[in-house]
């Protein structure tokens, strides 16, 4: 019998290392991996300049508090700043963490409770962003729920324009919906989105935990829409499987959490501090960025030319690469056939998988999980194809 909580439910493979896209299991076996631990690995696993960082950091300090100064602290926050609409950082240790400081800072400052957030939204697992997050399934058997939380239809103009409330605190939103099923916001959608905080004198959150850091291409995903963010959280892809959250927030709000306002123990441990530096100087480089915009055109025009005359798929759809393929029946069993074919996924919703490669995958890596995808979906009961040697 395990002792763990059975919170998951595990896919049947057992880890025993990774190195860049691969992940080898217990009998040698290699997965070309595109799910990078969730959107974090985003240079890939093991990568040897986050990993000589950490190094040289467990040599010197692991822990303090927060009772002291902490130099790194200071340099992470300047990398996030300087690539967002941001002025000031709190650093934690989780997305939830960093959507937990965005909500506590947006109620603080604005004296207002109320928080507009979407449906299929998802912003976390405690009280207040499990609250925050527009899924019934997430809340099911945990009420009451925290109050002051209404969700609106995504990328629904009309609602918005519909909103007339003056005691809204913050609209919250991802704008590339991850959980929900790779659903990117409109553009229309977004400004409209930005107005209404305008109309209303809500504060404009956006959640980056999974889009942030490169993801699409641009250091933070709302960076493709006409929008200036308040408050931008992000944790997932920050120290590339180091845990780490950060929230960012706009000069005006910065005296708005005093001392004691908002803590953390760990948040901004050196330790996490030295992988997001590292993560944060290799990825937040226009050369960078630019190489992952190409490699995602070529992924995703690679699936379309492949795949789509499959009646299976319905849309191809994603930004950069944060890609989701949305198909008319359950993924689960595709997905399975998929990891027995040695390449990893995962789904967004019960319809879409969802490609999330590291942000440096190879030309070859991308054309070896399209030669997998193709060889099992396009057989009519998909097939187990002979393993691609990586
Ligand atoms: C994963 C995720 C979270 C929660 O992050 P944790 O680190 O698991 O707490 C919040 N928001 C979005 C958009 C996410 O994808």
């Amino acid at each position: 019998m395990s002792s763990l909580f059975p919170t998951y439910q595990r896919f049947d493979l057992t880890v025993k290392e990774a190195k860049g896209s691969w992940i080898i299991d217990e009998h040698d076996e290699r997965y070309l991996d595109f799910v990078s631990g969730i959107a974090v690995c985003n240079l890939g696993h093991g990568d040897e300049d986050v990993l000589h960082a950490v190094q040289t950091q467990l040599e010197k300090v692991w822990h303090t508090s927060n009772l002291y100064h902490l130099p790194l602290q200071e340099e992470v926050a300047k990398l996030l700043v300087k690539n967002s609409d941001g002025d000031a950082v709190f650093f934690c240790n989780s997305g939830a963490e960093a959507n937990e400081a965005a909500i506590k800072l947006a109620r603080k400052h604005t004296g207002k409770s109320k928080i507009i957030t979407f449906k299929q939204s998802f912003h976390g697992r405690t009280f207040a962003t499990m609250s925050a997050t527009g899924q019934e399934k997430i809340h099911s058997g945990f009420g009451p729920l925290l109050p002051s939380f209404d969700y609106l239809p995504y990328n629904d103009v009309n609602s918005l324009d519909k909103l007339v409330d003056h005691d809204i605190a913050a609209i919250m939103l991802e704008v590339v919906q991850g959980e929900g099923g790779v659903l990117p916001a409109s553009q229309e959608f977004m400004q409209k989105v930005e107005e209404t905080c305008q109309r209303t004198g809500a504060l404009l959150i956006i959640d980056e935990v999974q889009t942030g850091i490169g993801r699409t291409g641009k250091p933070f995903a709302y960076q493709h829409f006409p929008v200036s963010p308040d408050i931008i959280t992000s944790a997932k892809g920050l120290g590339n499987g180091f845990p780490v959250g950060a929230m960012i927030g706009k000069k005006s709000l910065i005296e708005s959490f005093q001392p004691g306002s908002h803590g953390s123990t760990f948040g901004g441990n050196p330790l996490a501090m030295s992988a997001a530096k590292a993560t944060l100087e290799k990825i937040m480089n226009e050369k960078f960025l630019e190489v992952v915009e190409k490699k995602a055109t070529y992924l995703v025009e690679q699936l379309k030319t492949e795949l789509n005359q499959n009646s299976l798929i319905k849309e191809i759809r994603g930004i950069g690469l944060m890609i989701g393929i949305e198909c008319s029946e359950p993924v689960a069993p595709i997905i399975d056939l998929l990891r027995k074919n040695k390449l990893l996924v995962l789904s967004a919703g019960p319809n879409v998988i969802r490609l999330l490669p590291p942000l440096n995958v190879s030309i070859e890596e991308i054309e070896q999980c399209i030669a997998i995808m193709k060889q099992t979906l396009l057989s009519s009961e998909y097939s187990v194809v002979a393993p691609i040697q990586g």
